[in-house]
């Protein structure tokens, strides 16, 4: 019997997908090479965009005529799609070869309602929603990211951003037990992994009380003796406390790239999207942290074309990311999305003007993003090997503690820390050569280098 998971949308989701296969393998499943000859399809969605919606709605109908020459086969909806009652209604009419319906709180009980499905032979709708995360723990896992784990530390939003529909599929927000979280992690660096992430849609909000902060959290994790990177995703700026960016600066572990999403340089908007932080406090932050944390680098989040962001608006944001100077933006077009707030405001940008303020702010970036690569070449910088390079042969793949990302050649292995010479920027990508090993051999010194490297 085998599996087959397509996963839409944000890392929340590729780790969620990781528990769903820990669940299907549990289950005495393996993986499918296509989803075409799988016995049971689980589509993880993602509600970020009406458009995402079609594209989900549109893949799902294709296993349709599948679906009718092989009556066995099980398929599941689950994730932030299937969470809002008005889509779970339209895949209970009109996807009535859909098995099994799942909201985001409702995926612990996966084999149960699978094994409810085989036995009763009845379709299965589930999307209540549930305060109690232990049991979403407790799923087992197949782990898919290579040197990298993914960590939950807490659940939900609470923050109704205009533009957003999270807090209305992942519910309010809840935080895992620190001492649960730091096991997890301890289990993690013990098995080999060499990269830890931390996920939240709002990680500086992570609490339990007073002694169980995100500073807390961070500072005793950054403590386990092991040596490793330690990263978290996403920040609000509204929320990163003085003491993170203190524990930031003190960290041995934590890596020294921040993504603090801004989404707008004009207070105006920030106030539209109801994001609760001014436009000089997001600076006082890059500053303090740019002051505490040396080489500290910067990526950030941004929306053009928010309802009622007029050119001055836009100028505005151009502003700030020429000022903070980001190693990365991940930009993107305003799109509409029902049920939220900002789908009723007046004012709404034309696609034209989108996309020419899109076009506008990649170009500002990519200048930026290749001056700053430009700026290491012949440094010799500690690079963590993360993955053999698909295309090129016999190169790796890797990053900086400050999030650079580095093409690398020499003898290394994946889950290496490695000293790189960088040699050259190709598209703000930096390359480089290994020139010692994380044993401290040199490879200047051949024999000795390659003896250790294939011993
Ligand atoms: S912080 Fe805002 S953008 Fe992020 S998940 Fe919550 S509501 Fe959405």
């Amino acid at each position: 019997m085998t599996y087959f998971i397509a996963t839409y949308g944000c890392q929340m989701n590729v780790h969620e997908s990781e528990k769903i296969a820990g669940v299907l393998e549990s289950m005495g499943y393996t993986l499918a090479e296509d989803i075409q000859k799988a016995d049971i399809v689980v589509f993880n969605t993602c509600a970020i965009r009406e458009s995402a919606e079609q594209k989900i709605l549109g893949n799902i109908g294709a296993l349709k005529p599948i679906k009718a020459k092989r009556k066995d086969m099980l398929i599941v909806v689950c994730g932030c799609m299937s969470q809002q009652e008005a889509m779970a209604g339209v895949l209970k009419e009109k996807y009535p070869f859909v098995d099994i319906v799942l909201g985001t709180h409702n995926l612990a009980d996966l084999r149960k309602f699978i094994e409810q499905k085989i036995a009763q032979k009845k379709r299965v709708f589930a999307i209540e929603e549930q305060q109690d995360i232990a049991p979403r723990d407790a799923m087992p896992m197949v782990r898919t990211s290579g040197v990298n784990a993914w960590v939950n530390i807490m659940y939900g939003c609470n923050n109704f951003c205009t533009y957003c529909i999270v807090p209305y599929v992942r519910g309010r927000e809840i935080s895992r037990p620190m001492q649960d979280i730091v096991k997890e992690v301890c289990q993690l660096l013990k098995e080999g992994y060499k990269e830890i992430t931390l996920l939240g849609q709002n990680v500086n909000s992570y609490g339990n009380g007073k002694d169980e902060t995100f500073a807390k959290l961070l500072q005793t994790l950054d403590a386990l003796p092991y040596k490793y990177r330690l990263k978290f995703m996403t920040s609000h700026p509204k929320d990163l406390s003085m003491e993170v960016v203190d524990v930031i600066s003190k960290g041995k572990n934590i890596a020294k790239c921040v993504h603090l999403p801004i989404q707008s340089g004009s207070n105006k908007i920030l106030e539209a999207m109801n994001r609760k932080y001014t436009v000089e406090h997001y600076v006082s932050i890059i500053d303090a942290l740019r002051e505490k944390v040396p080489g500290v680098t910067f990526s950030t989040d941004i929306i053009v074309g928010f309802p009622g962001e007029t050119d001055e608006d836009f100028a505005l944001t151009l502003d700030v990311v020429k000022r903070v100077q980001y190693q990365q933006v991940f930009a993107f077009m305003y799109s509409r999305r029902k049920g939220t707030v900002a789908d009723k405001m007046d004012g709404q940008i034309p696609l034209a003007v989108k996309k020419q303020r899109l076009q506008t702010l990649l170009a500002v970036e990519k200048e930026i993003s290749e001056k700053l690569a430009l700026e290491h070449v012949g440094e010799v910088e500690e690079v963590l090997l993360e993955d053999v390079h698909p295309k090129l042969a016999n190169k790796l793949m890797g990053s900086t503690v400050y999030g650079r990302a580095v093409t690398v050649q020499g003898a290394g292995r994946v889950g290496d820390f490695v000293k790189v010479k960088i040699t050259k920027v190709k598209n703000s990508v930096l390359f480089g050569d290994i020139v010692e090993d994380e044993y401290g051999y040199f490879a200047n010194d051949a024999t000795l280098f390659k003896n250790k490297r294939t011993s």
